[in-house]
This record gives structure tokens, C-alpha cells and sequence, in this order.
């Protein structure tokens, strides 16, 4: 099998028009940026505004692996078969970070015969999304320094400004950092420091938006901090909103590529999972239901984090209702949730499959909680043998659900055939009937609450000292409708990273709860998160070049 990049360069590429002209967009409705790729532009979107929702369906997975489960390549696999067996189908997913991509390996694009094409670009600097979102994040924190030079009549207290710097990368060295060094000329000295890009609250603004109004609206509520007398000080205050969202004009536009077998695909936005809600953006999401019979999108982590955000947040703020979902396992994931170490994955192991299958189950009766009618995927891997597999789909069948084998990795849309059948049943067999977790109205700590013990299976969720108190003051200050976003560890259902399979019974400490008041959302942090990554000893960088023909090597 060659390598995704191999693949990816192979592809026979239509022209951007021509996959427009598939989602009935004609040549003015589009932005060009190359012969492959375009921006939706805004008076295309707002045109759509009368038109019906298609059926959106939501790919998700069990608690992931190192390894990846494959969630991207089974959400371009599904949209590409949905398409072959004649559902005019649109496949939304995130945007990639330059960071990890010279950190880790690994690309965003999907993978095999599976993947959005052009990768390199959509790994890279693509239509320069992330590039307006950093510049927009650094002006508001340069006019809030600035703001201080010339008198801080606002009274900020510099002790207490939450709002840092980002850029694009991983850089450890810059964590934490002192600005203002150097004398009088250059304003006061602060302790600060940075985050990767795709953690700035204005990248989950972007992706919340419905348009430019509501945007320059977001921006406008954001909370840099406080003053003195520990009133919230916003983006507004010091005047920022408007030349913000100047910034981000074009970056709001949806982008529009396609997939290997030439399908449209939106890949807008690309919000942290770890600390903001980890999906694409409304706005894409929104313009592909108006135009396609079937919309497929994935959540990032497993379905604990990124499921419950996307349907608590996402959905609950932008009205959406999704029809189905699938819930991607692979048999090595399962192995390692069943306690097998990562070097013995190659072995046949029937029994840790099956000890693993508890991860899955708990995922499964999460699902149906939101009252969501739900198919697993098996995203198959050339080593899981038949036994493994047997194993797998007799669970599901005693859990009421059925596991389908998918080949779309090794075969595209053909390898994901019966999948996409199945998927058109329950979605057509109108049994979803969607609700969310929790009410706006409940209390800002009852729902943190109820997520922690109804999805994580908690028996007690502790508030270390000062949490209480600030989400009273929250929601005396009028942000007690907000929905919560966790930031946790993706790899268990605790705070405990090493914790597999499905613990119950275990205590979740909320260590600090943080306002996104311009994305709409209180981050509850629960267990170490990172903010800004840093580099392995041997990043990927070090092995990325052109080759003679002026190719990208490396990157995947
Ligand atoms: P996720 O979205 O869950 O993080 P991806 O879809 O991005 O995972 O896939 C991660 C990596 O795993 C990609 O490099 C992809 O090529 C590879 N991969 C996915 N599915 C398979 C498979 N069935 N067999 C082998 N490799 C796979
Ligand atoms: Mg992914």
C-alpha cells in the first residue's frame, strides 16, 4: 500500500468549479485560491438562508489510542460512499494546525484511499484561516498593552489580564514569558506568555459565528481580564471588535475542497479539543446542510469529549439535530482499552477485544442518551483477524447496535458501501430524537455536574478551592445560561490518562473553570491540560524537504 502522500498526489483532481458546480454553486458564489481549492463567499452563504437542513451525521469514536482510530478517514470514506450510492453527500471537517504537524507526525486530511485532497495545502498554510485568527488574537493583546502605556484608563488590573498571545506552533520556550523588558519606552513589564493557535478563544469564536454580525458581536464580548475593581473588561472596552472581525472577514467564508473520488468537502475552523469544542465551524457546517441530502462530520477524541461537545455546545447553540451517529472502533484500539500493551497489538487477542468492548458499551449508552440512533464502525486494519472481529460484532449485537466492517482505508467509497446503507436506514427510519444533556436554565455547577457523573460515570466531582465562588459570581454577572466545555484527558473516562476500559466510581477534581464569554462557553479544567505543546526530541521537522521535483517529502 503506498503512503498517504503517495495517494494523495495521485489523485485526479477536478477542478474547484466543478465540485462547486456539483453543490449548485455557480462561478460568482466562489473565491478562488488555485485550480483546487475556494473559499464560499459570504453573499453565496447568506443566500442559502430560506433553504432546508439535509440530514447531518456525526462520526465519532471510542476513548482513542496514540495511534488515532481513524475518525477523519471514516468520515471521508462514509461521505464518499453515501455519495456512491446516490446521496448527494458533504463531508465538514476541521482545519490543521501547523504545530503538531512538524511535532508528531500525522496529517488531518483523512488517510489511504480515504483522504481530502490537496493535503499538503490543507496541512499547511491552506487558504490562511489560522494566520487571520492569530493575527486578530496578537492585535487585541498589543492594544491591551498599549492600552496601559497610555494611561490604562480603564484601570486594568495587570495582574489579572487572562487574554495571551498565539501563534501557530509548538514552542514550549514560550509557555510562559515576561513582556514589556527593556525600559520605559516599552510599557510596563508583565508576566505572560503564548498558546498554540488553534487554543485561542477567538479560533472557537470563529467556529461558533453564524456571520460577520454575530462574529463582530463574539469578538466584542470577549473578557481580557479585569480591573481593579474586578469588573470584566472586554474586547469592546478597548475597542478592538471592529478591526478583529476586519481581520477575520475572509477567514469566516467556509473553504471548499474535494475528496480523492472528487466529493465536496468544507474544512473550516479547527478549535482545540482539549480546551474549546473541538469541531468545525457552524457556519460550514450550516452552508453544506443547505446544499446536500447528507452531511458528515466528525468530533475530535473519543466520544465523551468531542460527542458531548459537539451536542451540548454546537449543536445547542446553532440548532442543529443530528439524524445518526457512528462510532468508529478499530480492533487495536480495543486491544489497548482491554489492557494489551502497545508492542503486542500484533497478536491475535480475543479476550482483550472483548474486555476492551466495555469502552465501547459505555460510548453506546452515552449515545442513546441523546436520544440518537447509532451504527459501529469497524475501521478495519490489515492485521485484525477474523476471530477479533467475530468477537467485536457479537458484542454489538447483544448491545442492541451491529459493528460493520469498513474497508475505505484500503478501498475508498467501495470499502465503505454497506456502512453507508446502514447509516441511510436509521437515518431514514426517523428514529433520532435529539435532546441535550442539560437545560440552559441549570446551574452553572449542576451542570458540570451532570456531565461528570452521567457521561464519565463520576461518583464525585470535587471543586478545588475558588471554583464555587466564581461560578456564583458568573451567574450573578448574567453567564449562567452557558453551556460547559470540559477540558480533560482524552485517553479514559477519568482524569486518569492510564485509566482504560470503563471506570466508574472515580472522583473528578475541577481544578479551574475559565469565562469564553465571545465563544459562549465556561471551560471547566479537570486534570493537567497543555495550552502550548512543545516539540519531541525528534520532530517531525527534521525530516521534512522538497525533493528534485520540487515535492513535499516528509510531512506524512
Ligand atoms: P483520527 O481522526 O481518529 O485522529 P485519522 O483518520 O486522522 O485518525 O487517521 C490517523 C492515521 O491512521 C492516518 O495516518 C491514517 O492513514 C491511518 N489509518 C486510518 N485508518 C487506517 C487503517 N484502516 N489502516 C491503516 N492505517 C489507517
Ligand atoms: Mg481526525
Amino acid at each position: 500500500m503506498p503512503s498517504d502522500i503517495q495517494i494523495a498526489r495521485a489523485a485526479r483532481k477536478q477542478p474547484i468549479g466543478n465540485i462547486a458546480a456539483k453543490l449548485g454553486l455557480g462561478d460568482d458564489d466562489i473565491l478562488r485560491y488555485g485550480p483546487d481549492k475556494a473559499k464560499i463567499a459570504h453573499h453565496a452563504v447568506a443566500g442559502l438562508a430560506g433553504r432546508q437542513h439535509g440530514r447531518l451525521v456525526l462520526v465519532t469514536a471510542i476513548n482513542p489510542t496514540p495511534a488515532g482510530e481513524g475518525k477523519t478517514t471514516t468520515t471521508v470514506g462514509l461521505g464518499d460512499a453515501l455519495n456512491r450510492i446516490g446521496k448527494r453527500t458533504t463531508v465538514c471537517i476541521r482545519e490543521a494546525s501547523l504545530g503538531p504537524n512538524f511535532g508528531m507526525k500525522g496529517g488531518a486530511a483523512g488517510g489511504g484511499h480515504a483522504q481530502i485532497v490537496p493535503m499538503e495545502e490543507m496541512n499547511l498554510h491552506f487558504t490562511g484561516d489560522f494566520h487571520a485568527i492569530t493575527a486578530a488574537h496578537n492585535l487585541l493583546a498589543a492594544m491591551i498593552d498599549n492600552h496601559i502605556y497610555w494611561g490604562n484608563t480603564l484601570d486594568i488590573d495587570t495582574r489579572r489580564i487572562t487574554w495571551r498571545r498565539v501563534m501557530d506552533m509548538n514552542d514550549r520556550a514560550l509557555r510562559d514569558i515576561v513582556v514589556g523588558l527593556g525600559g520605559a519606552s516599552n510599557g510596563f513589564s508583565r508576566q505572560t506568555g503564548f498558546d498554540i493557535t488553534v487554543a485561542s478563544e477567538v479560533m472557537a469564536i470563529l467556529c461558533l459565528a453564524r456571520d460577520l454580525d454575530d462574529l463582530h458581536a463574539r469578538l466584542g464580548r470577549i473578557v481580557i481580564g479585569y480591573a481593579r475593581d474586578r469588573r470584566p473588561i472586554t474586547a469592546r472596552d478597548l475597542k478592538a471588535d471592529g478591526a478583529m472581525t476586519v481581520l477575520l472577514r475572509d477567514a469566516l467564508q467556509p473553504n471548499l475542497v474535494q475528496t480523492l473520488e472528487n466529493n465536496p468537502a468544507m474544512v473550516h475552523g479547527g478549535p482545540f479539543a482539549n480546551i474549546a469544542h473541538g469541531c468545525n465551524s457552524v457556519i460550514a457546517t450550516d452552508t453544506a446542510l443547505r446544499l446536500s441530502d447528507y452531511v458528515v462530520t466528525e468530533a475530535g477524541f473519543g466520544a465523551d469529549l468531542g460527542a458531548e461537545k459537539f451536542l451540548d455546545i454546537k449543536c445547542r447553540l446553532a440548532g442543529f439535530t443530528p439524524a445518526a451517529v457512528v462510532l468508529v472502533a478499530t480492533i487495536r484500539a480495543l486491544k489497548m482499552n482491554g489492557g494489551t500493551a502497545k508492542q503486542d497489538l500484533g497478536t491475535e487477542d480475543v479476550a482483550a477485544v472483548t474486555r476492551g468492548c466495555a469502552n465501547l458499551g459505555r460510548h453506546i449508552e452515552n449515545l442513546r442518551g441523546f436520544g440518537l440512533p447509532l451504527v459501529v464502525a469497524v475501521n478495519h486494519f490489515a492485521g485484525d483477524t477474523p476471530a477479533e472481529i467475530a468477537a467485536l460484532q457479537d458484542y454489538c449485537i447483544r448491545h442492541g447496535t451491529e459493528a460493520i466492517v469498513c474497508r475505505h482505508w484500503a478501498k475508498g467509497a467501495a470499502g465503505a458501501e454497506e456502512l453507508a446503507h446502514r447509516v441511510v436506514e436509521l437515518v431514514e427510519g426517523g428514529e433520532a430524537d435529539f435532546h441535550t444533556l442539560y437545560p440552559d436554565a441549570m446551574p452553572l455547577w449542576q451542570k458540570i455536574e451532570t456531565i461528570c457523573t452521567r457521561i464519565y460515570r463520576a461518583a464525585h466531582v470535587e471543586a478545588l478551592p475558588g471554583v464555587r465562588a466564581q461560578l456564583n459570581l458568573w451567574e450573578e454577572e448574567g453567564y449562567g445560561h452557558l453551556p460547559i466545555c470540559i477540558a480533560k484527558t482524552q485517553y479514559s473516562f477519568s482524569t486518569d490518562p492510564d485509566l482504560r476500559g470503563a471506570p466508574e466510581g472515580h472522583v473528578i477534581p475541577v481544578r479551574e473553570v475559565r469565562l469564553n464569554a465571545g465563544a459562549g462557553f465556561i471551560v471547566a479544567v479537570c486534570g493537567q491540560i497543555m495550552t502550548m505543546p512543545g516539540l519531541p526530541r525528534h520532530p517531525a521537522a527534521e525530516t521534512i524537504g522538497l525533493n528534485d521535483l520540487g515535492q513535499i517529502e516528509g510531512l506524512f
